[in-house]
């Protein structure tokens, strides 16, 4: 693959049930179901391979799937657990390149572009990566190996479980070509079945549709989508420092004049508070953590933080919190000259989707956006104007 990147994908198999029948050895060889009760509420969120057998898949409703297989065995997730297994194949990944990026709890990326010297053939870096992970963690994974991202994701869905598969860039015709089109990244339901209707089956139909039959079946998308379906993708890895860097926000400010009124602290607070929370929005995270930094005008700084229950992106719930760690007597008799609103603990929505079983995201991005609306009509202008003339600086 010289002259290519070699991006590699590794996936778990049947990660939370693997784990379970890792945990539990009566569970192995039997249809386990992770998520769920049998006569409940609730969908099932991984299946054993198992489980599989009989239809049995992830979103699945828990009611259909005990009709389906009686003799399924329901578990509740242990999440501790699975972020212990999760963190460790991290740090199995990172032996082999400092580009790991963790996409789920049980999937990563790595760019392993010009590590052959080090590790050897990437087909050769792979079987490793799957051994170290058979080794300690106790489960298998699949691994696909191209030189995108998009390509090297469609290629460990190609062969699992426990399958390693490469696309070389000149082989997309012949082993992506053939493939139904809604394998391919960003084909929903919806579109999939417009795609069927207008007799576009396969990714390869999709790639050589011409311009202005694409335009009418997809819009706008239907450029990105054909690009893609050529196997098209210039997304990077990024290295894993880079990656975690964004693991906590936080805005701060610095006051033109100390200050002893809690009032106008709390109105700081207001749009400190507001920048955290954009940034969370863009970047699809929720903070578990709610913290403020402040320094008194002797500099002595201090810090102040609190665990929520749950993660937020609550712009309320983040101020609130982040209001009640102020000390007001403090300010009244000390003053201020800095203060910051912090947030760590970042969880991204799609790992809570995981880990609350697969609880509907689309409702969790409508709060998202509900909540950004909210914020925006309720302190736009308001703490727009407070911040006028204020020096910030951001960790
Ligand atoms: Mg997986």
């Amino acid at each position: 693959m010289s002259g290519h990147r070699v991006i590699m994908h590794v996936d778990m198999d049947a990660f939370f049930a693997a784990i379970e029948q890792r945990n539990n050895p009566h569970l192995r060889g039997k249809p386990v179901i992770v998520g769920g009760s049998p006569g409940g509420r609730g969908v099932v969120s991984t299946a054993s391979y198992e489980a599989r057998k009989f239809g049995i898949h992830s979103a699945m409703p828990a009611g259909e799937a005990y009709r389906r297989c009686r003799e399924a065995i329901f578990v509740h997730g242990d999440f501790s657990s699975y972020h212990h297994a999760s963190r460790l194949i991290e740090e199995i990944l990172l032996r082999f390149s400092p580009a790991v990026e963790m996409i789920s709890i049980d999937e990563a990326f790595l760019d392993i572009t010009g590590t052959e010297r080090v590790h050897g053939p990437a087909e050769q870096v792979a079987l490793r990566v799957k051994q170290a992970v058979q080794d300690e963690v106790g489960i298998t994974c699949t691994v696909g190996i191209a030189p995108n991202k998009l390509l090297a994701k469609l290629g460990s869905g190609l062969n699992k479980p426990d399958g390693l598969t490469v696309i070389e860039a000149d082989r997309v015709e012949s082993m992506v070509y053939p493939l139904p089109v809604d394998k391919l990244w960003g084909v929903g339901p919806v579109t999939y079945e417009r795609l069927l209707k207008n007799g576009v089956k396969t990714i390869g139909d999709l790639a050589t549709l011409n311009p202005a039959s694409l335009k009418l079946l997809l819009g706008d998308h239907g450029q990105t989508l054909a690009a893609r379906a050529r196997g098209e993708d210039d997304r990077h890895v990024p290295d894993h420092d880079e990656a975690h860097f964004e693991k906590s926000m936080s805005h701060e400010t610095t006051l033109g004049e100390n200050s002893h009124d809690p009032e106008h602290i709390h109105s700081l607070m207001c749009w400190l508070a507001e920048k955290v929370v954009i940034r969370l929005y863009r970047g699809e995270w929720l903070a578990r953590t709610v913290g403020i930094r402040l320094r008194y005008p002797d500099f002595k700084t201090i810090t102040r933080d609190k665990t929520l229950p749950k993660p937020t992106v609550d712009y309320a719930e983040i101020l609130n919190t982040a209001s009640s760690l102020v000390p007001n007597q403090q300010i009244v008799n000390k003053g201020v000259r800095l203060i910051g609103v912090r947030t760590s603990n970042l969880v991204h929505v799609s790992e809570l989707a995981q880990m609350e079983l697969f609880a509907d995201e689309r409702r969790r991005k409508e709060q998202l956006d509900r909540s950004i609306h909210n914020l925006r009509s309720k302190f736009g202008d308001k703490i727009i104007k407070h911040a006028g003339g204020l020096k910030s600086e951001e960790d």
